[in-house]
């Protein structure tokens, strides 16, 4: 994905206007209390996340149009059935930024498929083919292996299945690996400007979801959910579009004691696919991503170059995000 600070400046300057006349209507909705619902939410188990995320690492860069990749995702999808899911590939011909064709695969795990009430949780399986954040030169046009940046919110979601899988919560879930998040347009690119390069695989499944008429009450993106130290800030496009969902998110990491993790502030503005997940098929999507307010890219120091590896990935992390989800997801009624 990529971060858009210019809205952000723009946006953080609307809020500000508008702040002093929406002052009275948040401390009425925070008087409202609902009635709180005792469920028993299984423990997430980092380790194997950790895991998942390994085995991902293992395949190499997980490039489209790679052995690699091809390999990679079909572990996934076999993964996604040994826990139970009932498993969709969807494959297309997808065009990037320089025209390359990308063959292309979203993978969905739909559990529960007959229920009506849903729940869409989604990762990008893909890693990008450029290090074009890299402080050396040398490997800009080298890919990344993606370990944050990628297999980290599959893993999470792989470990999601796992625990479905053993105790069904109330709602159908439906878990989506999206392809050719990340082959968006390198900054050394001269050639003609196209829009729309990133996240090729969730605007695809925006258009032709894997089921006629699909919905979801919402979504739930991962995206670097593994850093060390890693922060999720409330990003501003979930904000907007899936307010009450990112209210009720980090709401349930706070009661869990995750604090640290999910600071309760804005972060940056991206363009990834949750975007498209609400802008195609007009389901409100939260994207839940490493925000680093101190960085240069916003998204932490590893973001696109060859740090992306193992060494950056930290249980910890992992436990915050996975354990919040299993929250959110089983108090679904
Ligand atoms: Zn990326």
């Amino acid at each position: 994905m990529k971060s858009n600070y210019i809205c952000v400046m723009l946006m953080l300057l609307l809020t500000s206007v508008v702040a002093c006349s929406s002052n009275k209507k948040s401390v009425e909705e925070t008087e409202k209390k609902k009635p709180t619902v005792t469920v028993n939410v299984p423990s997430f188990n980092a380790d194997s996340a950790y895991q998942y995320i390994q085995a991902q690492a293992d395949f190499g860069p997980r490039v489209p149009n790679t052995a690699a990749h091809k390999a990679c995702g079909d572990y996934l999808a076999a993964q996604l059935e040994l826990f139970g899911a009932k498993v969709y590939n969807q494959y297309a011909d997808l065009v990037a930024y320089d025209n390359t064709i990308l063959k292309a695969r979203n993978i969905i795990g739909a559990y529960n498929p007959e229920s009506r009430r849903r729940v869409l949780l989604c990762a990008h399986w893909d890693s990008r083919p450029y290090a074009d954040y890299d402080p050396d030169e040398r490997n800009h046009r080298k890919p990344i292996l993606g370990v944050n940046d990628g297999a980290s919110g599959v893993g999470v979601l792989l470990e999601v299945a796992r625990q479905l899988q053993k105790q069904a919560p109330a709602i159908g879930i439906d878990i989506i690996f999206f392809d050719a998040e990340d082959y968006g347009t390198p900054r050394f690119h001269k050639g003609p400007y196209k829009e729309h390069t990133w996240c090729l695989g969730s605007q695809y499944w925006g258009r032709v979801p894997h089921v006629a008429n699909y919905n979801a009450r919402y979504g739930i993106l991962l995206d670097m959910v593994g850093g060390k130290g890693g922060t999720f800030y409330q990003e501003q496009f979930s904000k907007r579009t899936a307010g009450k969902e990112v209210k009720k998110i980090w709401d349930a990491a706070h009661r869990l004691g995750f604090k640290e993790f999910f600071p309760k502030k804005e972060g940056t503005e991206v363009t990834d696919d949750h975007v498209y997940v609400y802008e195609y098929a007009q389901i409100p999507c939260v994207d839940i991503i490493n925000y680093d307010p101190d960085g240069y890219t916003g998204f932490g120091d590893f973001w696109h170059t060859q740090k992306d590896n193992m060494d950056i990935i930290d249980k910890a992390t992992l436990n915050a995000v996975g354990q919040t989800v299993l929250e959110v997801i089983y108090n679904e009624q």
